[in-house]
């Protein structure tokens, strides 16, 4: 019998109010982990109504003790972070070893802001004349309406509701239909350290577009922090247009992966297994999406990178040693086999993988190989759309100005990763780069401590850092007359 979970309103675990249900189902394995309530937009009011009358006391608290929230709900998610994990693996499918790595990174942001909340500083401005007097007050946003997507379940909703709480936000959270139990299991941990009735709320259903609409709908809802595809950005966008609701995106990537002549292609091929391959199996808006690799050290290059690739374990999450874990449903399975297939029919050259796992333990999963192709063109769509699965398509270049010119040619503009020992054009190439996030010689990923996010129509304002508190954020001006 699978677990039966509720939605978290106003303090409450209640069910949907249609009474309607829908299974969680493991992408490895196609079994039903659990039974969730599939909310309708009845739901969602009463979440944003729950969430509208806890503001004035949430927000009017000290920073000081919001953070404590944080940092109790942080010491009772950390006791649990292997069953967080484990359940991030069974909902998600990522291998277990990195599952608890996303758990360990997402608490961190519980630390992180609950620190943050006490700096979030006004200033006294020197008025131009004599009689006034000026200050600048930082306030919080009011309600939130969270929307996360599946491939981070803990991380991408931490790093939402720590900044929104922190700085005096109360929020509802509508994670993606595909992976809420771990946005259930971080309610719970709030619940239990007490934090007031309606202050976080989580809604769960299947009809993505209809709570969307609730949230953009509701006056009273002042901001939607939204992580997921461009293209469900815009139309959220569009949507806020007739409130003017303040807006922040984390959306899709593009990431180019540059080896220069001159790198470490050793540490190069590494780190490009590692930003392609080994998060959630190439299903992370900052995965290398384009490997360009330098003419000169193409040859080198590649048995360095496929012989890594090769010796990938794909496997059911909790096996000893997995690496790669399935996709995420059918349609991504899908998408990923024909960008391939079409790839190669354009000419592309298939160096390891190209195909689906569908044999064994893969059986009733949506497993991919892990896949590199080679003679790749920019015109394939292998290389302009975000593939998000397992696939690396390479190809080379000949010139630093030529592969600036490549690597900005896109709409996206989020992660780009480039590898030379050469400190000057490190310093010109990090500069050039249209993008919001640069590694240099660097695939590790991202840290609590700096913003996350991208130019173009990869985003809107930043999470993480600094600047993660300052959206949810209003900036008011303050004149006093004096005589
Ligand atoms: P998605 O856009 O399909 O869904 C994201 C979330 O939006 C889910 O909760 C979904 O239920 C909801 N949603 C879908 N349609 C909606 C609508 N009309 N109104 C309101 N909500 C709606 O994305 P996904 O497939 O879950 O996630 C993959 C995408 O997310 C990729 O493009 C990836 O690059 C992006 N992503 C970006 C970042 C980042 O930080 N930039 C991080 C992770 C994922």
């Amino acid at each position: 019998m699978a677990d039966v979970q509720l939605l978290y309103i106003g303090g409450e675990w209640v069910k949907s109010r249609s009474g309607k249900t829908m299974p969680i189902r493991n992408p490895a394995n196609g079994e039903v982990i659990a039974e969730v309530p599939d909310a309708s937009t009845e739901d969602a009011a009463a979440a944003i109504d729950a969430a509208h009358r806890a503001f004035p006391q949430w927000s009017s608290l000290p920073a000081i003790e919001r953070g404590r929230y944080l940092l109790r709900a942080h010491a009772l998610l950390e006791e649990r972070k292997d069953e967080i994990a484990r359940l991030i693996t069974l909902e998600n499918g990522k291998p277990y070893e990195e599952a608890k790595k996303e758990v360990q990174f997402a608490l961190g942001y519980f630390t992180w802001f609950a620190e943050e909340a006490r700096r979030v500083y006004g200033e006294i401005v020197p008025p131009p004349v004599p009689h006034k007097r000026l200050w600048v007050l930082k306030q919080p946003v009011g309600v939130v309406a969270a929307i996360t997507p599946w491939n981070f379940p803990a991380t991408m909703v931490t790093r939402k509701i720590a900044p929104a709480l922190a700085a005096g936000c109360t929020v509802v959270l509508k994670p993606a239909s595909a992976t809420p139990l771990t946005a259930l299991a971080i309610a719970k941990a709030f619940h239990e350290v007490g934090l007031p009735p309606g202050v976080f709320n989580v809604v769960v259903g299947r009809n993505s577009s209809a709570l969307g609409d609730a949230f953009l709908s509701d006056r009273r809802v002042r901001k939607i922090a939204f992580t997921g595809s461009t293209e469900v950005g815009k139309v959220i966008m569009r949507g806020a247009a007739d409130q003017i609701k303040r807006l922040s995106f984390e959306l899709g990537g593009n990431a180019p992966f540059i080896v220069f002549e001159d790198a470490d292609l050793e540490r190069a091929a590494e780190g490009a297994v590692a930003i392609k391959f080994l998060r959630v199996a190439g299903q992370s808006c900052i995965c290398a999406n384009r490997i360009y690799v330098h003419e000169a050290v193409h040859e080198k290059f590649m048995p360095l990178f496929v012989e890594r690739v090769k010796a990938l374990k794909v496997a059911q999450g909790f096996e000893e040693g997995a690496q790669i874990g399935p996709l995420i449903n059918e349609q991504t399975l899908s998408k990923v086999e024909e960008l391939v297939e079409e790839a190669v029919a354009q000419g592309a050259k298939v160096a390891v993988g190209g195909h689906r796992l569908t044999s064994g333990p893969y059986a009733k999963g949506f497993f991919f190989a892990p896949t590199v192709l080679e003679s790749v063109r920019e015109e394939m769509r292998v290389a302009r759309e975000e593939i998000f699965g397992p696939v690396a398509p390479v190809m080379t270049f000949s010139s630093e100005e030529e592969i600036i010119r490549r690597a900005n040619d896109t709409t996206y503009g989020l992660a780009a990763y480039f590898y030379t020992r050469d400190l000057s054009k490190a310093i010109r190439v990090a500069e050039a780069l249209e993008y919001g996030m640069i590694g240099v010689n660097d695939a590790s990923g991202y840290t609590h401590e700096i913003p996350f996010g991208g130019y173009k129509e990869s985003g809107l304002g930043r999470e993480g850092g600094k600047e993660g508190i300052e959206e949810y954020l209003e900036t008011k001006s303050i004149s006093l007359w004096i005589s």
